[in-house]
């Protein structure tokens, strides 16, 4: 059996004991600093409001699972969950239409929640300010988690069962040998472990570091208070630490409430942030207890002044008593508000668990459990990989700057396009000046900036033909969005556009091993003559999407690969790893070409009379036939030309070396200018795409999907045998699978919905928005969306967006060019 040790017995660990010895795993250990009785982590002062309902469908079931979890562990009768029900009010307008799309993600995932008028709220919640609510959202199922009680309760069931705790042992090192994680070095000595998982909270940094892996999370205080008794609730909870009335969400002002028997606990976000180093705060005691623990900090009072104030507004009741006991707690925030999950990209054996609040912990711990037992979790966790950011966002800088943002923004309304005003500028590609020139309108990912549409196209709206032109949007979808899109989309279709398709992650694969590694590996089939390109997918070993690539072989032992997030380098490169150790004569190696490399994306009709003038290389339709690659040069540039699409027009991928990009944009540019060449962005090329039916992957597709549900079974190779996943492919088809990605069009013709948002059939929820755009070609607006198999084209279907419901038609896909006329043309 594998020896397993864990680091950090909080609520994240010992939920992970648990989880793994219910699937069978004997040989665990787990290490904590603290004694086991009260580690001292932020676990042991949690207060445990858990709201399940989050943008994010994975955060929103690890959730639903703590839930479900806690209130199977019982002691005495009690269980480690009470359930109260949580209600977020309203108290400003923006609030109260948040809480509408609110409940859309909670329908959506299957979490049933009511939206309450103001008297509602009043009725379960008669503490509140009338004058001051305007409604809310109310979920039944959240709660309190008794953390610190569930724990001693795991750690009981988990010893029972075999496992060894070691309490007030420091770990001090993590040893490895070929890239292998091989041991926990603690003060008392080397455990030695195959496998190794930091569960180690907000002291996640430091753990990483013994091992060499940047974990990036920043520590920051956030204060929580008691009241002393409140009058009003006198003889209301019989238990010390109970409560009756439901958890309290007050946004607006950054505040969250419970009851503490008589008196109250108040949270507070709306304080400056207050970042922690925690390798600074010492070594913890061999006696914790409530009031000395690392993870507490002294009251800082005059932060929570405002707080108090704005408390005793909304819960009028609370005038009657004080403030009689405050800390400022520690825990973790991330760039990106979301936990840490997952193997090391690049020390094997080594996972974090990390950056998890109470709420998520069991659903982490489950998925980190399954991952190791079965190689995938349930859920798709590519928004939690710890491996999904860019090298540039693991500096100490960036996790600052970006943690400290998330923590200001904790509660606030963020609109899904939102993009951070800072940092900013860190990736730029080589056209940027041009782009800055032409007035592009930026958005960032990953780190670049990347063009959404260009004020320079604002005169084309005067020309734009009466069907091409862009309907009004709602103030929420028309955010982040101009009316110069449908224009670009127009001169896509009819003319010829230039995208900047520098962002798009470019790996190379190269060696004797290579067409070994990526036969083993994709769905398709790879092994074609130089030129040959495929798109294909990447495999979990149950059938779901890990990813999509586009493989160009460009030499017998060279491949260009197109793919997507970090975690596709850190998994190739593990493979190719793996693959020379064990057979040296297949040595094969990955490297990221992305930064390297730049890329234009020249499509549309009109793209091959652009071409034509600066290159004398062969663009016809027989010279570089649709999907197939070659070397050519442009205006003197060398460049790699592929001829594929995003938005479903003639036109190639042309790649080249970063040092020509500037002066290939303007060869292109020149050349264009007679044939009515554009600079078009992002916006275009999101709803061009939708039109064409191109899935992305993320959002179209994850693990949670199989080529089949994603209507890609046409990426699989017929015949194809052995690659990851085949096995659980075998016995599935079009037919067997119960749901499946389909393509809805808009009846009215304009209203828009932007993802995630709950889709009905027959007035029952049944599936959720994917992707979504105004399809510009069609005049309508496009919804992508999994619904089950049943459902026929024409039917009739709902979507709920801000609470009102949108009248839809499921569409046969594509919706534009389905017989791949113009790709071919
Ligand atoms: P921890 O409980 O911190 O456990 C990590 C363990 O690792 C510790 O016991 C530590 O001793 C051990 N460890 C670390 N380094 C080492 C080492 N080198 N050697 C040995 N052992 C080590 N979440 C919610 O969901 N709802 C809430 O209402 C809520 N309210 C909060 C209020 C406050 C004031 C704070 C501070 C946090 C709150 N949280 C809440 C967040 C929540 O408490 C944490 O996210 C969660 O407890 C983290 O659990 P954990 O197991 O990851 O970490």
């Amino acid at each position: 059996a594998p020896r397993v040790v864990i680091i950090g017995a909080g609520i994240v660990g010992t939920n992970l004991v648990d989880e793994l010895v219910s699937r069978g795993w004997t040989d665990i250990t787990v290490v904590d600093q603290g004694p086991l009785d009260v580690p001292g982590g932020s676990t042991s002062h949690a207060p445990g409001l858990v709201f399940q309902t989050n943008a994010s469908k994975t955060l929103s079931l690890f959730a639903r699972y703590t839930v479900e979890k806690l209130l199977s562990l019982e002691k005495g009768g009690q269980s480690c969950f009470n359930q109260v029900g949580g209600l977020e009010v309203a108290t400003t307008p923006e609030r109260l239409e948040d809480l509408k799309r609110k409940h859309g993600y909670a329908t959506s995932w299957g979490i049933e929640t009511r939206l309450m008028s103001a008297d509602e709220c009043l009725e379960i919640y008669p503490l509140l300010n009338k004058d001051l609510v305007l409604g809310g959202l109310h979920s039944p199922s959240d709660g309190l988690a008794l953390a610190a009680c569930a724990v001693q309760l795991l750690i009981t069931r988990t010893r029972d069962a075999g496992v060894r705790y070691l309490g007030s042992t420091l770990v001090t090192g993590i040893e490895q040998a070929d890239g292998h994680v091989t041991g926990v070095a603690t003060r008392d000595g080397t455990l030695p472990a195959d496998i190794v998982i930091s569960c180690a909270g907000f002291w996640g940094v430091e753990v990483g570091a013994m091992a060499g892996v940047r974990v990036p999370l920043l520590p920051m205080a956030h204060q929580y208070v008691k009241t002393t008794a409140v009058p009003a609730q006198e003889g209301r909870n019989p238990l010390p630490n109970g409560a009756r009335l439901p958890i309290l969400r007050y946004q607006d002002q950054d505040l969250y409430y419970r009851e503490h028997g008589e008196r109250y606990g108040i949270g507070y976000y709306g304080h400056r942030p207050m970042p922690v180093v925690a390798a600074s705060l010492g070594t913890t005691p061999k006696h914790v207890d409530e009031q000395n623990m690392p993870s507490r900090l002294k009251f800082t009072p005059e932060d929570f002044e405002p707080a108090w104030k704005l408390s005793q507004e909304l819960l009028p009741a609370l005038q009657q008593s004080k403030i009689a006991e405050g800390f400022n707690g520690i825990l973790s925030f991330t760039p990106d508000g979301r936990p840490l999950v997952g193997q090391s990209p690049t020390l094997d054996g080594f996972y974090v668990a990390e950056a998890v609040w109470v709420t998520h912990s069991a659903g982490v711990a489950r998925a980190v459990a399954e991952i190791l037992t079965t190689g995938r979790s349930e859920l798709d966790l590519s928004g939690c990989e710890l491996s999904r950011f860019e090298q540039v966002q693991l500096t100490p800088a960036y996790v600052s700057e970006t943690s400290q943002l998330d923590f200001v923004e904790v509660y606030d309304i963020l609109h899904p396009f939102q993009p951070r005003e800072s940092p900013r500028n860190l990736r730029l590609s080589p056209f940027h000046a041009r782009q800055r020139e032409l007035g592009a309108f930026f958005l960032e990912a990953g780190g670049w900036e990347r063009p959404e549409w260009y004020e320079a196209n604002a005169e084309l709206l005067n020309h734009l033909p009466a069907r091409w032109l862009p309907v009004e949007r709602d103030a929420w979808s028309a955010r982040y969005y101009s009316p110069i899109v449908a224009a670009e989309a127009w001169k896509t279709r009819t003319a010829s556009a230039m995208y900047d398709m520098t962002s798009l992650r470019r790996l190379e694969v190269s060696g004797p091993g290579a067409v070994y590694l990526l036969t083993r590996l994709t769905t398709g089939d790879v092994s074609g003559k130089p030129g040959a390109i495929t798109y294909t997918l990447l495999l979990d070993n149950h059938g779901g999407i890990r990813s999509d690539l586009t493989v160009a072989r460009l030499l017998e032992d060279l491949f260009q690969v197109g793919a997507n997030g970090p975690a596709d380098l850190a998994y190739l490169a593990r493979e190719a790893r793996k693959q020379t150790a064990a057979t040296p004569d297949l040595f094969v190696q990955v490297r990221d070409i992305t930064g390297g490399t730049c890329c234009i994306g020249l499509w549309g009709p009109r793209s091959r009379d652009v071409i034509a003038a600066v290159s004398t290389d062969d663009f016809t339709s027989q010279g570089l036939p649709y999907l197939r690659a070659k070397r050519a040069t442009i205006a003197g540039i060398p460049v790699t030309a592929m001829s594929l699409s995003w938005v479903g027009e003639l036109g190639w991928e042309i790649h080249a070396s970063a040092e020509y990009g500037l002066h290939l944009w303007d060869a292109l540019w020149q050349a264009g200018q007679p044939h009515g060449v554009i600079a078009a962005g992002r916006g275009a090329l999101y709803a061009l795409r939708l039109e064409k039916g191109l899935r992305f992957w993320g959002t179209d597709m994850t693990t949670e999907h199989d080529p089949y549900e994603a209507g890609l079974e046409f990426a699989v190779q017929e015949g194809k045998e052995g690659y990851v996943g085949h096995a659980a492919l075998k016995r599935r088809s079009r037919v067997t699978a119960t749901r499946r990605l389909r393509c809805l069009t808009v009846d009215d013709g304009r209203s828009m919905v932007l993802g995630k948002e709950p889709v009905y059939i027959d007035r029952r929820p049944v599936g959720y928005v994917t992707s979504a755009a105004f399809g510009y070609a069609i005049g309508k607006p496009i919804a992508y969306a999994y619904l089950p198999n049943t459902v026929a084209e024409g039917d009739a279907a709902e979507i709920e967006y801000f609470g009102r419901l949108i009248h839809a038609t499921v569409a046969a896909e594509p919706l534009y060019d389905p017989q791949m006329r113009r790709l071919r043309a």
